[in-house]
């Protein structure tokens, strides 16, 4: 066994989107960061990077902008101009429209292939990042001074230390276990099954939102005439609709969509979520601090994950560039209190819309009816739904913003 001690400022626990993203946005610091990550990159052993998609809100697009990422994303995804909800089986119908919140796009359909080749070659130039990979976690320590991780690598055990660690590795998080830190947890009963697929009609950069008895049903707008297919359901019947080969598949596709894209023409491969609200007890032990997945993992129906990650990450940047390490502690207490308001707005958003728009009772379907037309009708209401879909609502960061955290702003 050899153990090697090095120093970074900065190690990062998984190398997802929220890992990635996070390296990315401390390059401006000029601190020094390391990323243990469990899983091979670039292979289909690395679950994070496939051909599955996030629906970018037009705020994440502003963050990335300003990151100086979006440039090698722009063309390489797709823009949401329109969204339109609808209720199965009842009449309400809202669409929003970027033109009517006067952005290009309300949002964006990214593939994870695509921000991970973007977030990686971004890495792979900054000669402050390193990357161990594959890699696993071993035991976690700390005290005043320091953060110490073992980690196995190249089939020896290693050790790093460093002035702060981020938990960045999924909802499952192993360092969130290591710290004992609990988790509350709602299952929903449901799972999402997703596929991207090919309809017969061009998609016009609108995305569908459907809500049915059976849980919510997405058609997002992707590239190459595509579309990214989130489809709610309970958990029974997601094993159901797994085991179905493409054609049957695809017909219980347009059985519960219908006929707005024309005919489904051809699916992608299936993948299955089981859906629950995850939240993490605690975002901060000492020198450790949760993100992403590992703090908060919600509900798909509003493509707000990542999104509320990247938010959390933004303004986290900020704050370590302004101090690094000299008030740790305090810094760490701000990005709490700054960043638990939007967590409860996307909590509470998401758990209305999966609860309300998940069943078939018939007083809550005349409910939802009404509160489609209501937003449809009532120009404010649209635009703040509009504005939290966006992630434009609550106070912003300066990369929400859209200021570079180059040296003027650091
Ligand atoms: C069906 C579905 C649809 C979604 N759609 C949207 C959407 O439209 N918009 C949106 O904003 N969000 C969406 N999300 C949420 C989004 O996918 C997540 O927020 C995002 O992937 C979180 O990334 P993460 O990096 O935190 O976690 P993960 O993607 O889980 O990454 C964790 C990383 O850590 C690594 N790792 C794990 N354990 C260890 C360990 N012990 N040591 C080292 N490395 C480790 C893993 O290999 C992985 O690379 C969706 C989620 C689902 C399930």
């Amino acid at each position: 066994m050899s153990t090697e001690a090095k120093n970074c400022d900065v190690l990062i626990v998984g190398g997802g989107l929220a890992g990635a993203s996070l390296a990315c946005a401390l390059e401006a610091s000029g601190l020094s960061i390391e990323i243990i990550e469990a899983h091979p990159l670039n292979t289909d052993a690395q679950p994070c990077y496939d051909d599955r998609t996030v629906a970018l809100s037009y705020g994440s697009r502003v963050i990335f902008e300003a990151m100086g990422l979006w440039p090698a994303m722009a063309d390489k995804i797709e823009a949401i101009k329109t969204i339109h909800i609808s209720d199965r089986g009842h009449l309400g119908v809202t669409r929003l429209r970027h033109d009517e919140e006067g952005v290009e796009a309300l949002g964006y359909v990214a593939e994870n292939r695509v921000l991970g080749e973007v977030l990686y070659q971004r890495l792979a130039n900054n000669p402050k990042v390193r990357l161990h990979c594959p890699a696993q976690v071993l035991s976690l320590q700390q005290d005043e001074e320091s953060v110490r991780l073992r980690y196995w690598e190249n089939d020896e055990e290693h050790e790093l230390s460093a002035s702060l660690l981020i938990a960045a590795d999924g909802v499952t998080s192993q360092i969130r276990e290591l710290l004992q830190i609990g988790i509350s947890r709602q299952n929903y009963q449901q799972s999402a099954v997703i596929a991207n697929v090919t309809p017969g009609q061009p998609h016009q950069n609108i995305a569908y939102e459907r809500f049915t008895d059976t849980g919510p049903l997405a058609f997002l707008p992707m590239t190459g005439g595509r579309c990214s297919v989130v489809w709610t359901v309970p958990t029974e019947q997601a094993a159901e609709l797994m085991v179905l080969d493409d054609e049957f598949f695809l017909e219980r596709l347009q059985q519960r969509f219908g006929f707005r894209l024309g005919c489904l023409k051809k699916t992608g491969q299936r993948h299955v979520y089981p859906l629950a609200l995850v939240e993490s007890t605690q975002i901060v032990r000492g020198r450790v601090v949760i993100m992403g997945n590992a703090a908060h993992a919600i509900h798909p129906v509003a493509g707000q994950g990542f999104n509320l990650a990247l938010r959390d990450i933004a303004l986290f940047a900020e704050l370590l560039s302004l101090q690094p390490f000299a008030s740790l502690k305090e810094t760490l207490i701000t990005y709490q209190v700054m960043r638990e308001k939007d967590a409860q707005r996307v909590y509470r958003f998401t758990d209305a819309l999966v609860k309300i728009f998940s069943n078939d009772f018939s007083v809550l379907g005349h409910v939802r009816t009404v509160g489609l037309l209501v937003t449809d009708l009532m120009p404010f209401v649209k635009h703040k739904l509009a504005r939290q879909s966006m992630g434009l609502s609550g106070r912003l960061s300066k990369l929400g913003r859209g200021l570079r955290m180059d040296k003027s702003h650091v």
